[in-house]
């Protein structure tokens, strides 16, 4: 393999620098030309390609977003949209390419595999560390970590006024980061999309906690519940408890800043196998590391096996809460 094409692509993450940077510099060390491709898929129909080498990447591993640029873009998802990505790939003589972004990402890949002669892997580029075949995701160490310095924040003020805070967090789909979040917050309650919630529990539970001298409590809730959105769920505990809950959303201060270091060691580990798996003529799958080892999935089973969250931990929230 001679050229390597590389994109960010879907939601942006902390850490993907750091694989861009592997990617290129790990590409460049064999002796093949890593080319950007900006934007994501879109980039691969509208051909913003450009040659990198080691200096194009220097001084990126520290910080957040992408320095490729990311976007979703439906025409990636239309035959003729996958048939002018294929002719820009063929123009630039591209053989492989390594994709970095979340599950849609993937399927993008699998789909262009279907038309396209070159080898395709991916790395998995996400904060909601919803991915099949790795046990994290590059950016969900730094997200987990930057909820949680803003759920210290909200304790001090909480405990203080002796309040209760219900705080939202990302996660259309999967609890991973309120489940990670609750337990390293000590969070009195937790709400996500994998469980039932039982409103009339928490408020029960709020009760006991306040009768039993808690001073402050905290509802994580992923932003995909079944009840829907922070304001509402404060609404209808009030309505049950008869308590005050004031709300905060996280939101998008959760996907940037600088990566942690086990996000970059991860980006950096998992971009330097992308790399390769594609010299080995590897393709169609996704790099990983599970138990601490490089583990390649293919793309068809990490978009259509579900990752599952923590028994284990799972069970703990309600116990460490009492
Ligand atoms: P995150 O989970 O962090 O948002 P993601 O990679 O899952 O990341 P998506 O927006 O779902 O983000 O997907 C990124 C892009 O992948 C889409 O904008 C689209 O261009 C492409 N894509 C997704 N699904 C498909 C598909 N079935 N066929 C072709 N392309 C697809």
């Amino acid at each position: 393999m001679k050229k390597v094409g590389v994109f960010t692509s879907g939601g942006d993450a902390p850490g993907m620098n750091a694989a861009i940077r592997a990617v290129v510099r790990c590409g460049n060390a064999q002796g093949v030309e890593v080319w950007g491709i900006h934007s994501g898929h879109r980039g691969l129909i509208e051909n913003k390609f450009n040659k990198m080498d080691s200096r194009s990447v220097g001084n990126i591993i520290q910080r957040g977003g992408t320095i490729l640029g990311t976007a979703r873009c439906k025409e990636f998802k239309t035959e003729a949209g996958l048939k002018q990505a294929v002719r820009n790939l063929e123009q630039h003589g591209v053989e492989g390419l390594v994709a970095i972004g979340g599950d849609g990402t993937y399927r993008g890949m699998i789909e262009l595999l279907k038309v396209w002669k070159g080898h395709a892997v991916g790395v998995p580029g996400t904060i909601d560390n919803d991915i099949y075949g790795t046990d994290e995701t590059i950016g969900f160490n730094t997200a987990i970590n930057t909820a949680l310095e803003a759920i210290d924040k909200i304790r001090d003020t909480a405990d203080a006024h002796e309040r209760f805070f219900i705080v939202e967090v990302m996660g259309r789909h999967a609890g991973f980061i309120a489940l990670n979040v609750a337990i390293g917050g000590g969070a009195e309650e937790m709400i996500i999309p994998e469980v039932k919630t039982d409103l009339k529990a928490i408020a029960e539970h709020m009760r006991e906690g306040r009768e039993g001298g808690k001073r402050s409590s905290i509802v994580v809730v992923a932003e995909g519940n079944d009840i829907g959105g922070a304001a509402k769920i404060a609404e209808e505990l009030k309505k049950l408890s008869g308590f005050d809950y004031r709300v905060v959303i996280l939101g998008h201060i959760q996907r940037g800043g600088s990566p942690t270091a086990l996000d970059r060691r991860l980006a950096t580990k998992l971009g330097a196998f992308a790399i390769e798996l594609l010299s080995k003529g590897t393709s169609g799958v996704a790099a990983g590391e599970l138990n601490g080892k490089r583990v390649a999935t293919s793309l068809e089973d990490t978009v259509s096996k579900k990752k599952e969250l923590d028994a284990y931990l799972q069970k703990l929230v309600p116990i460490l809460s009492r």
